[in-house]
């Protein structure tokens, strides 16, 4: 396609949200260039849930089946009393089978889902994928756009048509155009502690359950890990004025997993990461000719898996609106759309579903800690309810509705 020969959609950030954004361009034959600061894609534990609503998407990008091979289909999600071992609810995705081609989760790391998509962006000559490459600067005219970008050989000029700010929650492209990043930090941090020990023969029958408690709740999920064998990640919260060297001690972590899960013997350990949880989502989407996506424009706690999902969904909204204007298809006043609905969407699908989620984990009050798990219990016992609550979880509601304004 001649496209290809244009200016170039430049994309600051080699995460998976920038790297699918390149692999949604390139595949209508846009040139695309990502920049990533890093040397190689990081695989710490972030994300792994891949919802429904996003499997749909990865499947018209022609990722889907290796998202599934490479990761673990699972159904089910569980809720647990944690003082008294009780089951709460249990939600089966299973129900959405006249909703989504998908009714399930997908366990599958997101560095693999990286990985995947970089592997592909090498079909396209017109794609490049460059690391150890950081953006320092942004610079744009009305009808190109500038940036300077660091490497070993020193730093140069690149321009292009557009520029994608992907570069994660602390974005130098958001701060360059001086866009706020609105909302608050929670005064803890997230800990996440993984190990080859299957957790799975004390939670038999399902790989994603949320413990809750209201001194000390947790989740357990299975990732299949590098080499297929399986890892369960046991994310809790710990108080900021706890170091890093107190909560990464081998007595401490070892204290921390018996106390949440007693087995015979010590844990063996993989993984110890710190998180820092955050509610945020950015003034504006846009800019010009610069669109943030990804943790760029929206930050949030990871309790229901949905930070990844909905960056996604940014990069193949954003690829879509880019070609048709790229194409001249459609005016450049189409790309006002992007912030307009997706900022609104952010708050109402990510933000508040994953702001109810962790006041259901952590709720101090007895009362109100009851009244959650006999509604959570009802909704689960309900068909209706229970299908509802389960479109809101997948993302594919956030979807529909963005597909009725369309
Ligand atoms: C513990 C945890 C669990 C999570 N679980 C889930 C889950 O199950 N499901 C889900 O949907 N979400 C989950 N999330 C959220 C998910 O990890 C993030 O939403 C996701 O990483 C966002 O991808 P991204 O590509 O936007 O940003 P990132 O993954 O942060 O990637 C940004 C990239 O930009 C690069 N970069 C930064 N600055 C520059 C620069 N100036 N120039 C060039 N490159 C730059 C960085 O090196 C990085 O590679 C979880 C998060 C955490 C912390």
């Amino acid at each position: 396609m001649a496209l290809s020969s244009a200016r170039p959609v430049l994309i600051a950030g080699g995460g998976p949200v920038g790297v699918i954004a390149a692999l949604a361009l390139a595949r209508q034959g846009i040139a695309v260039h990502v920049f990533e600061a890093a040397e190689r894609v990081n695989d710490a534990p972030r994300a792994a849930t891949t919802h429904a609503a996003t499997l749909e998407m990865l499947d018209e990008l022609g990722l889907v089946e290796d998202v599934i091979r490479r990761g673990l289909v699972e159904p089910l999600f569980r809720t647990w009393d944690r003082a008294t071992g009780k089951l709460v609810a249990e939600f089966d995705f299973g129900r959405l089978n006249n909703d989504t081609r998908y009714p399930f989760a997908v366990q599958c790391e997101q560095h693999k889902l990286a990985g995947m998509a970089i592997a592909r962006l090498r079909d396209f000559p017109h794609a490049t994928v460059e690391f150890s490459a950081r953006v320092t600067e942004v610079r744009q005219t009305s009808d190109a756009v500038e940036i300077s970008v660091e490497t070993a050989a020193g730093t140069r000029g690149v321009t292009g048509a557009y520029l994608i700010g992907a570069d994660g929650g602390r974005s130098t492209v958001r701060k360059a155009l001086g866009i706020e990043f609105e909302g608050y930090t929670h005064p803890e941090r997230f800990l996440i502690l993984t190990t080859p020990f299957d957790i799975g023969t004390k939670f038999p029958g399902c790989t994603r359950n949320y413990l809750s408690d209201p001194q000390d709740w947790c989740a357990l999920f299975k990732v299949s890990g590098d080499d297929g064998k399986g890892l369960w990640r046991v994310l809790s919260s710990t108080r900021l004025e706890q170091s890093e060297a107190e909560l990464f001690d081998d007595e401490a972590v070892e204290q921390r997993l018996q106390k949440f899960i007693p087995k015979d013997g010590r844990y063996a350990i993989v993984h110890r990461n710190l998180y820092n949880v955050h509610q945020r989502v950015a003034e504006s989407f846009r800019q010009g000719r610069v669109f943030l996506a990804g943790d760029a424009a929206h930050v949030n706690n990871p309790l229901g898996g949905l930070g990844l999902n909905f960056g996604i969904h940014d990069a193949v909204e954003l690829a879509g609106l880019l070609g048709r204007v790229l194409r001249r298809e459609a005016p450049e006043d189409i790309l006002d759309a992007y912030d307009r609905h997706r900022r609104p969407l952010n708050i109402e699908f990510v933000q508040q579903q994953t702001v109810a989620n962790k006041k259901r984990m952590e709720e101090k009050d007895p009362a109100a800690r009851a009244k959650n798990f006999e509604q959570l219990a009802a909704t689960a016992a309900d068909p209706a309810a229970h299908r509802a609550y389960l479109l809101r979880a997948s993302l594919l509601d956030s979807v529909r509705k963005r597909a009725a304004a369309a």
